[in-house]
C-alpha cells in the first residue's frame, strides 16, 4: 500500500492548526494516538478522568479497526473481498462485510449506480498504487467494466451472489468510515464521552473537545493545507472526497481514483464533496457518489438522507452547500 506524502502532512498540518495537541487541564486527561492503517494515518484523540481508561480504550479501538481491515480489505490475502474476487459466484461473508455490503448496495441504488462497489477490477487497471501509474487503454478499460454495476451483486443475508465469475468487489468507497464508526463504537463502550477518530478525512467527532465543541478544518481542494470551511459538530461524521488525495497528472490531465461507472474514467464534475451525517460509513458512500454525480444531483442525492448535510465543490471551484449546511458552518 502507498502512503499519499502531501495528504499525510496536510492532514498533520490540519490538526495542529486546529490545536488537537494533548492537554491536561485541571481534571481532565486528553490522551491522543495515531496509527498507520488502511493507507492513512488514524488518529484517536479522547478525553476524560483517567488517562488509563483513556489509553485501554484508544487500544482496544485500534485492535477493533485492525481487525476490520484485515476482514474488509483487499490487501489482505484472507479477506472476505480476495476470497470474493476468487470465487465465481460469490459466497458467504462476515456479518461485518454483509453491513458494509448494505450500505453500499443502498447508496449505489438510490444514486442510480454512481456509487458502485463492483469496480475492483478497474481499481486494479488504474493502479494508483503504482510508482508511476499511466492512463490505461481505452479496451481495456472497457474488459474492466464488463459486467459491472450494482445489479452485477445481491446480498442475501450473509451470501453475497456475484453475477460474473471475473467481477472484483471493492468497499474502499466506504469500509474506512464504517471502520472509524465500529472504533467510535468500542470507546463508548469504554464509557468514553468525548473523542475524535480521524482517518484520513474519514472522521467522528463524540461529544467534544475538553475546552470547546469540536471543530473541524475541511482541506481546501486546491490549497495545499488551506481551509476551505471550518464545521462545529457534536456526535456527528464529517467526510471528504476529493480529487487530491491520490492522482497522477498526464498530458497536463489530473486522473484521480473516484470512477465515474458511466466511463471507466476519473469522475470530472467536482474538486471535493463534504457531507456530515450521523454514520461515517453512510457519509463515506455518500461523499464518494456525490462526487461522481456533481454539485446539482449530488445536492439531489443529499436531500434524499433526512439529516445528512453537505459542502460540494465543483469542478470550477464553485460552492454548494446545502440547504441545512450553514447550521454546522463555523463563523469566526
Ligand atoms: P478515500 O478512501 O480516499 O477517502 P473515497 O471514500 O472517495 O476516498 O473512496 C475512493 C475509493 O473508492 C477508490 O480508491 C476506489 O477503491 C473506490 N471507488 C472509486 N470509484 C468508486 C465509485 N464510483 N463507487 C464506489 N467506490 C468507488
Ligand atoms: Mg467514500
Amino acid at each position: 500500500m502507498s502512503w499519499n506524502r502531501p495528504l499525510i502532512i496536510g492532514l498533520i498540518v490540519l490538526l495542529l492548526a486546529l490545536g488537537w495537541l494533548r492537554t491536561n487541564s485541571a481534571d481532565t486527561e486528553q490522551v491522543r494516538r495515531s496509527q498507520l492503517m488502511m493507507g492513512t494515518i488514524v488518529e484517536i484523540v479522547a478525553s476524560g478522568k483517567s488517562s488509563g481508561q483513556l489509553e485501554a480504550a484508544i487500544d482496544d479501538a485500534f485492535a477493533e479497526m485492525a481487525r476490520l481491515d484485515r476482514v474488509l480489505s483487499r490487501y489482505h490475502q484472507d479477506s472476505d473481498i480476495t476470497r470474493l474476487s476468487q470465487s465465481d459466484k460469490g459466497g458467504r461473508v462476515a456479518p461485518e462485510t454483509a453491513e458494509v455490503i448494505a450500505i453500499g448496495l443502498d447508496v449505489a441504488e438510490r444514486s442510480h449506480g454512481a456509487f458502485d462497489l463492483t469496480l475492483g477490477r478497474l481499481k486494479v487497471l488504474w493502479n494508483f498504487d503504482d510508482e508511476n501509474p499511466v492512463v490505461p487503454e481505452q479496451a481495456a478499460i472497457a474488459r474492466a467494466m464488463a459486467g459491472t454495476g450494482p445489479r452485477a451483486v445481491e446480498l442475501d443475508g450473509l451470501n453475497l451472489i456475484k453475477r460474473s465469475p471475473q467481477l472484483m468487489v471493492d468497499l474502499a468507497g466506504v469500509a474506512k468510515g464504517y471502520i472509524v464508526d465500529r472504533a467510535i463504537g468500542v470507546l463508548k463502550k469504554h464509557a468514553i464521552t468525548d473523542a475524535a477518530v480521524n482517518a484520513g478525512g474519514d472522521m467522528y467527532l463524540l461529544g467534544q473537545h475538553p475546552e470547546h465543541p469540536w471543530r473541524i478544518g475541511i482541506q481546501h481542494p486546491r490549497q495545499q493545507g488551506g481551509i476551505l470551511a471550518t464545521v462545529q459538530v457534536r456526535d456527528r461524521a464529517v467526510v471528504t472526497s476529493g480529487d487530491y488525495e491520490r492522482f497522477f497528472e498526464q498530458d497536463g490531465q489530473r486522473y484521480h481514483h473516484i470512477f465515474d461507472p458511466q466511463t471507466g474514467l476519473p469522475a470530472r464534475g467536482c474538486q471535493s464533496a463534504t457531507v456530515i451525517t450521523d454514520s461515517v460509513a453512510l457519509g463515506d458512500a455518500l461523499a464518494t457518489a456525490i462526487f461522481v454525480l456533481g454539485p446539482q444531483k449530488g445536492l439531489e442525492l443529499l436531500a434524499d438522507y433526512p439529516g445528512a448535510e453537505g459542502l460540494i465543490v465543483a469542478a470550477d471551484g464553485s460552492l454548494h452547500p446545502s440547504p441545512g449546511w450553514d447550521a454546522y458552518q463555523d463563523t469566526p
